[in-house]
């Protein structure tokens, strides 16, 4: 783990009775991207603009290399900032809206101009200086976003779903182009979004955010492979939850009949640590299992403990086929198999697949206590 950065300790934020961020921790390191990713509503601008100064916190503090800034205005933090719209000054120049944020803090033009200069060509727009931003492209627009947010040397940047402006075929274009420039620049950063795909492309850690909390913080491979609650497991990637009753062994479900008909299996599942999702679960209890659409197989009867069921609906993703199952003894389940493993409407076998991930067992009841 590379030293800390970027330190984030136990902040709350609250606008009257609305409690926005509960009781947040997160340390980023230098130089490493990490991604705030978390459904709209869930408090991510909120953080952004409270780590940045627009917005005071109720609680918490906050260091970089180890310096307390959270009483610091915006203007002496030296956070630099790219918005989800690009706020550039449409009749400036490109050079004119890259120099903003250094003119505010009174440097004399030549300075100004040098900085412009060598600015520029760190996000590939070396010679632009004289277009007006309407001659350029979505994707050049955000570079210039970029650039302006680059402009006065901040020690961290933050991007608020950076690429949510542009059309989705330019999007991967620029997610590419945009990750590549900040770790050109070797800045620490906290990129926002609302998209798993992009958060795994972009983070080296993705930070998974809920109603205010953090509910996981990892790799992507963490969080798809260990998710430590429903939700992430349920947020990130494709995910069918079954419920049932936790046996003896600690680690087998037997899957509740909901409709009443079809034989009850035993499915293996693995627990995460008691503390991952704040609740222990014990034999006997209910619980819910989340199954990974590559950890289903078709089988060729009831044999090895298969449920039977009937396909809904068909998905083709190019590299796999995905394909809703509707349970006999009630619920669905996502498989994933060949191209041709079945067509709508067919009656089929699911089984746990011998080498795909094992289901994870969490409690059934996810509600948090405050
Ligand atoms: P996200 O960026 O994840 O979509 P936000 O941080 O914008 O979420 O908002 C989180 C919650 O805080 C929402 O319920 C939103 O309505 C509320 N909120 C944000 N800003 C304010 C504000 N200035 N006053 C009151 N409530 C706010
Ligand atoms: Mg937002």
């Amino acid at each position: 783990m590379m030293s800390t950065f970027l330190s984030l300790n136990h902040l709350h934020k609250r606008f009257g009775e609305l409690s926005v961020l509960k009781d947040l921790c997160l340390e980023i390191g230098e130089g490493e991207i990490v991604v705030l990713l978390g459904p709209s509503g869930s408090g991510k601008t909120t953080l952004l603009r409270s780590l940045a100064g627009f917005e005071t916190l109720t609680a918490g503090s906050l260091q970089v290399a180890g310096e307390e800034i959270s009483a610091l205005p915006a203007n002496r933090r030296n956070f630099g900032m790219v918005f989800q719209h690009y706020a550039l000054f449409p009749h400036l120049t490109v050079g004119q809206n890259v120099a903003f944020g250094l003119e505010a803090r009174n440097l004399p033009k030549a300075e100004v101009a040098a900085r412009v200069g060598e600015v520029l060509p760190l996000v590939d727009l070396a010679g632009f200086e004289e277009r007006r931003i309407h001659q350029i492209s979505g994707g050049q627009q955000q570079r210039v976003a970029l650039a302006r947010a680059l402009a006065p040397e901040p020690r961290v940047l933050l991007l608020d779903e950076p690429l949510s402006n542009l059309d989705p075929a330019l999007r991967k274009k620029t997610r590419r182009q945009l990750k590549k420039l900040i770790r050109n620049v070797g800045i620490t950063a906290l990129w926002v979004t609302h998209e798993q795909e992009e958060a795994f492309y972009i983070g080296d850690r993705v930070a998974l955010l809920n109603e205010g909390r953090l509910e996981q913080v990892g790799t992507p491979e963490q969080l798809y492979l260990e998710p430590a609650s429903r939700f992430v497991a349920e947020f990130v990637g494709r995910a069918s939850a079954l419920s049932g009753v936790l046996q003896t062994d600690a680690k087998t479900v037997e899957i509740e009949k909901v409709r009443g008909y079809g034989q009850p299996v035993a499915w293996m599942g693995r627990q995460g640590s008691p503390d991952d999702s704040g609740k222990v679960i014990e034999p006997g209890d209910r619980v819910a299992l989340i199954i990974r659409p590559e950890g289903l197989a078709f089988a060729d009867g009831s044999e090895g403990d298969a449920l039977n069921g009937e396909i809904a609906e068909r998905q083709f993703a190019g590299e796999a086929t995905f394909y809703r199952v509707e349970l006999a003894i009630g619920g669905e389940v996502w498989v994933r198999g060949g191209e041709d493993a079945g067509r709508v409407g067919d009656h089929v076998w699911v089984r746990l697949a011998s080498q795909g991930p094992l289901p994870r067992i969490y409690a059934a009841d996810q509600d948090r206590v405050e």
